[in-house]
């Protein structure tokens, strides 16, 4: 005898036909009957005709392939119930085979549904429906550890900014949230989990994520990203430069704008030569520019102090030097940071920055991949999930002491797995 290379449980290969647009495997089941009905309870049950059904399963040779499976039907007598014996490689819902969704489950987050669809013969909706499902398993079973230093950002995905939470410690993304409003963020934290060990949280400036912090996680210290700090300052600084160029001839306006410019931009290792000869020429034929450039890296360079104190002390001082002129400007960056004094300054006692860039740039990457016309939920999917098989984000602790201090670390007492997500530095790399 041949053997069965259909290898599907319950079903017997019997022949098979391949065509320009697919294959189909011609086959029977082979399922014994239940002995006693099973409405009833009565026995015997009778043969009662067979019916043909098509099962989409997985792709052979490159083609969709549909096994059509010639199932036995049988009656019981006393109630008059037609039963057909379940085929447990089947699923009777999606009239696919098992493995077929376990392919389209492994692939989902990963390939377009009108790729799979192309590849499997299934329609677009009914890739989309076993993707949500499994999400809806995967959420229900990859709880990941809440993080001890927790970081939080918006990022414009699909046409709304989402919450980006993401767990610091372990560079992980722990997840992104349909939206950034009060009540959503309300919602999230109050059904937050383990929610007493979140100690430090890094966050931007926008209004809601404050206020809904200090009321759900009363006992969590904030911290403003620097980032976000500093970017003020250098949007004071481009303000007052479109202020200046406005009131110049057009040539020269043409130089700052498409030239010098570059030369107040660039910070730190992205800064060349070339930025410095364009600051240079600035000085000398802008002199209240450079004087508004060497104010805002004065503030940037807060950041460089030691001490908390010390900080506070040089912002003092920067914002008394503020000239009256440029006070529409730096002016506001000055309030800004009195209103958050603070969460700001926290940033001295714990220095902490959240993934902000990372994370943006990784899901805009991802996004782009992606193509338009995908949900939030399957961005998010497969932000969160599309490496869930490689094991990204998981740690595997021991508990207990060792019996000889020779024994490597995994013998010690238990193993735990910890899951805390996936790498922010994987967003886009999938
Ligand atoms: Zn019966």
């Amino acid at each position: 005898m041949t053997p069965d290379l259909l290898l599907l449980e319950g079903v017997s290969h019997l022949g098979q036909r391949v065509e320009n647009d697919g294959v189909t495997i011609v086959a029977t089941a082979n399922i014994m009957p239940p002995e006693n009905c099973p409405s009833c309870g009565c026995k015997p049950l009778y043969k009662h005709g067979s019916r043909v059904y098509s099962y989409a399963d997985t792709p052979l040779y490159g083609k969709p392939v549909r096994v059509e499976i010639e199932r036995q039907r049988y009656r019981c007598k006393v109630c008059g119930k037609v039963e057909t014996p379940n085929i447990p490689s089947l699923d009777d819902k999606r009239v696919a085979t098992k493995r077929l969704i376990g392919l389209i489950q492994s692939r989902c987050f990963k390939y377009t549904f009108t790729a799979l669809s192309e590849e499997t013969g299934l329609v677009v909706n009914t890739v989309k429906s076993i993707a949500l499902d499994y999400l809806e398993w995967l959420d229900e079973n990859h709880e990941r550890e809440t993080p001890r230093i927790m970081g939080l950002d918006e990022v414009k995905v699909g046409g709304s900014y989402r919450a980006v939470v993401t767990n610091l410690e372990m560079r992980t993304v722990f997840e992104m949230y349909e939206r950034r409003t009060k009540q959503h963020m309300i919602e999230f934290f109050k059904n937050l989990k383990d929610k007493e060990r979140v100690e430090w949280v890094a966050l931007d400036m926008w209004g809601p994520f404050k206020i809904v912090l200090e009321q759900e996680l009363p006992n969590a210290r904030l911290v403003i990203d620097r980032y976000h700090v500093i970017e003020k300052a250098s949007r004071a600084l481009d303000q007052l430069r479109i202020n200046i160029q406005s009131q110049l001839e057009k040539s020269d306006r043409i130089r700052l704008k498409k030239g010098l410019r570059w030369g107040l931009l660039r910070r730190n290792e992205k800064r060349t030569e070339a930025d410095d000869e364009k600051l240079e020429l600035i000085r000398q034929d802008y002199p209240k520019l450079a004087l508004a450039y060497d104010l805002a890296e004065e503030f940037h360079s807060i950041y460089e102090i030691d001490g908390r104190a010390n900080a506070e002390a040089e912002f003092s001082r920067w914002l008394n030097s503020i000239p009256p002129e440029f006070m529409p400007y730096f002016g506001e960056v000055g309030a800004m940071v009195n209103r958050h004094h603070q969460n700001i300054f926290n940033y001295f006692d714990f220095p902490i920055t959240n993934a902000y860039t990372e994370a943006k740039n990784g899901i805009t990457k991802l996004n782009n991949r992606m193509g338009r016309g995908y949900s939030y939920e399957i961005i998010r999917a497969r932000l969160l999930y599309a490496k869930v098989s490689s094991q990204a984000g998981r740690v595997i602790t021991h508990t207990g002491t060792p019996k000889s201090i020779t024994d490597p670390v995994s013998a010690w007492g238990n193993a735990k797995v910890s899951d805390y997500g996936r790498y922010i530095s994987n967003f886009g790399d999938d």
